[in-house]
């Protein structure tokens, strides 16, 4: 019985379309010599802005950069407080912590664990400087109201997109409503290069130069030799920046495939005791992850483990329970806090097959049923 495995994420799947693409990459990047910054990162940079639909991009080296830099040129630090919501990659809440600024975490909305505008506002203080908005599982947060409250409250805005890569609210792309967006292109995001690698889009200029100078020790673009301000090295590369080029041409094609299998998923567990995570009506989430939620998490995913299938937590210990963060005082994260013990993400990868998502229902089904917890449905 046991014939399939279904992988979470199968990225060499994807990769394997493009085979002879990376190989001319290879030869065009290795024979130009332009390794770090150069031709390829200008015209991946041109090409996000453009598919965000922003007037400005800078590649960098990770999300985590991304975050950080934001920060920086936003001029948070020692004193402010920026807003994180607890359901999170630590990432998020990490570079708060990294320009010196105090993360203040909260609770999520229960139908999409996503940040929303009501906690927002529970949480401004005098101090509040800034409120990251994270578009988690691929959904964007509701960006109408919290661009309201943060406009109201004089606070900045600033979308980790990283696992949003061409996901839309109101038809506007995830990181192009904000100050800055944020991206990451870790390896198993929609966009993944072929290490690490991330980006910043914005409509400011002076924000955009300023992310760009403080990518690379405060370089100004007239002067290389002259540092207005201290940054650090997190620039993107030339391999990079060439590979995310031609993976961005498949990027809507392999998110439609996300779609397809989120509703195959969806269409077959609408019966099943389960919760899933909804997608509100102005969303169109990129599927980088598909959650769902039971109280027999950990029973559930040890049987679909030993059926084959791997599965994901996100995030089993929410931001606020890690050790760094764990003094740190909070309002209740009742929702946050319920998801971590029920949340599990099934595999999601674009090419999915039918049959695939067949097996993992199956096991699905069978291990309800034996945990009781199942409907037994006619034969
Ligand atoms: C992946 C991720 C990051 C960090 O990106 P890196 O490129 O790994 O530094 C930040 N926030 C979220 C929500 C992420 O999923």
């Amino acid at each position: 019985m046991n014939t399939l495995r279904v992988s979470f994420l199968d990225l060499p799947a994807m990769h394997r379309e493009l085979g002879p693409e990376f190989d001319d990459i290879w030869r065009r990047v290795t024979s130009s010599g332009q390794f770090i910054g150069g031709e390829f990162v200008d015209q991946f940079e041109r090409d996000w802005a453009e598919y965000c639909g922003t007037r400005y991009c800078v590649g960098v080296s990770s999300g985590t950069a991304a975050l950080e830099l934001s920060l920086r040129v936003l001029e948070i630090g020692p004193g402010d407080e920026v807003i994180v919501p607890a359901n999170t990659f630590i990432a998020s809440a990490a570079a708060v912590a990294s320009v010196g600024a105090t993360p203040v975490f909260v609770d999520v909305d229960p139908a999409t664990l996503l940040v929303s505008a009501q906690h927002i506002e529970a949480a401004i203080t005098p101090r509040t400087a800034a409120v990251i908005a994270v578009h988690l599982y691929g959904q964007p947060a509701n960006m109408d109201e919290i661009r309201r409250t943060a406009t109201a409250a004089g606070i900045f805005v600033v979308e980790d997109a990283a696992q949003a890569h061409g996901a839309t609210w109101r038809g506007s792309r995830a990181g192009s409503m904000s100050d800055i967006g944020c991206f990451s292109f870790y390896p198993g995001k929609n966009l993944g290069a072929l290490g690490d690698a991330g980006a910043i889009v914005t409509n400011d200029y002076a924000i955009a130069e300023k992310v760009r100078s403080m990518s690379n020790h405060g370089r100004m673009r007239e002067d290389p030799h002259r540092h207005e301000m201290l940054g650090g090295n997190h620039r993107l590369d030339g391999l990079q920046a060439a590979a995310l080029s031609l993976k961005l041409r498949w990027l809507d094609i392999w998110n439609t495939k996300r779609e397809r299998v989120a509703d195959a998923y969806k269409a077959s567990l609408a019966k099943f005791p389960i919760e899933l995570v909804e997608i509100a009506g102005p969303a169109r989430s990129s599927h980088h992850l598909f959650v769902m939620q039971t109280d027999e998490r950990d029973r559930v995913r040890k049987q679909l483990a030993s059926a084959g299938i791997s599965t994901g937590i996100h995030y089993p210990i929410p931001c606020h329970r890690q050790a760094p963060f764990a003094q740190q005082r909070h309002s209740p994260l009742p929702v946050v806090e319920r998801a971590a013990e029920r949340v599990l993400s099934l595999p999601m990868s674009p090419g999915l097959g039918e049959a695939e998502v067949h097996y993992v229902i199956d096991a699905l089904d069978r291990a309800l049923d034996q945990l009781g917890t199942g409907e037994r449905r006619e034969p």
